[in-house]
């Protein structure tokens, strides 16, 4: 017993080395990777859950290493927060979504403009060109300002004070909507919402995944409730996200949320399948 402990002691282990090994790896092959084009970008619609209308898109980045395959964001993002790298990156990820969404609105003019979501990591939102950035960003594309929203984790504002606020506020002034992303999961002071410059609540995965019982929790029914009677009294939308089944959909839609988006309307994918959808809403 002593012996296959320590095996699985000595496995443990080496799965930890490895581990490690990966991660020193990823970590300084990054910088690289940005120069050499490795990213890439994933499109998830967002739709009106009253028609099934497309609203918009969020850019989720990927990176497609030499080596390992395709890696998801939760492989390299917190790598790419820790050494700073994800300044560049995340202005990368701004520069070609807000580019492609640009692309999509000159094809598609009749739907209404179509929205592109961006993820804001806390270290852009501390760095001192974020809304100079952003705007030069917006002027070369040609993309109205109202068709960007930029997505801030519910965290990332937890206990933020007017220095972290500035530019978010500068930037909704100038018609950017701002999201709190998995809003719910931060056990953020719901009264505090009113001091952010936010328009839009996305409400985390965990509270659709809590709808996928067969009667609902009706607890769990009446927090969405509440949350979204709340937003709506602040003149903030609520999108959701993590939608994967029909049933949920209705349920959520009943519930009075805007928007949603999941694997039941789409799983992420290359900028077509979002061009793809446009044309279908157009007939
Ligand atoms: P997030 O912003 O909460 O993005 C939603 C995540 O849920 C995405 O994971 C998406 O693929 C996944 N998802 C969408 N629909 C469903 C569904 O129906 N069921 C389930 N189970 N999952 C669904 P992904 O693409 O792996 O991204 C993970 C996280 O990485 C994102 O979470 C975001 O926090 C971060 N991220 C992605 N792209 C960027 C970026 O460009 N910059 C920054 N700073 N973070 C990013
Ligand atoms: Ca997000
Ligand atoms: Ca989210
Ligand atoms: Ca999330």
């Amino acid at each position: 017993a002593k012996a296959a402990g320590g095996n699985r002691f000595a496995l443990a282990d080496a799965e930890a080395d490895a581990r490690a090994i990966t991660r020193h790896g990823l970590t300084t092959a990054l910088p690289a990777a940005l120069d050499r084009g490795e990213f890439f970008i994933e499109y998830q619609p967002l739709v009106h859950l009253g028609d099934g209308s497309v609203h918009g898109a969020e850019a989720l980045v990927r990176w497609c290493h030499p080596q390992h395959g395709v890696l998801g964001p939760d492989r390299f993002i917190p790598l790419a927060e820790h050494t700073g790298l994800i300044v560049p990156l995340g202005r990368w990820v701004l520069e070609e979504s807000v580019r492609q969404a640009n692309f999509w609105q000159e094809r598609h003019t009749d739907g209404g403009p179509l929205r592109i979501n961006v993820n804001l990591s806390p270290a852009q939102l501390h760095h001192p060109s974020l809304v100079a950035e952003t705007v030069d960003v917006l002027e070369r594309s040609g993309l109205e300002p109202g068709a960007l929203c930029l997505e801030v984790t519910e965290s990332a504002l937890i206990g933020a004070d007017d220095d972290l606020l500035k530019p978010l506020r500068q930037l909704a002034e100038m018609g950017v909507d701002i999201a709190l992303d998995d809003f719910g999961t931060g056990y953020s002071n719901l009264a505090n919402l009113r001091r952010l410059p936010v328009s839009v609540l996305k409400l985390d995965r965990s509270f659709t995944q809590g709808m996928q019982h067969h009667p609902a929790d009706p607890v769990d029914l009446k927090i969405v409730e509440g949350i979204v009677s709340l937003a709506h009294s602040l003149d903030l939308a609520v999108t959701v996200e993590g939608v994967e089944t029909g049933a949920q959909a209705e349920q959520l839609r009943q519930l009075g949320c805007d928007t949603a988006q999941g694997w039941y309307y789409a799983r992420p994918g290359a900028p077509d399948r979002i061009h793809a959808l446009l044309l279908a809403d157009a007939v």
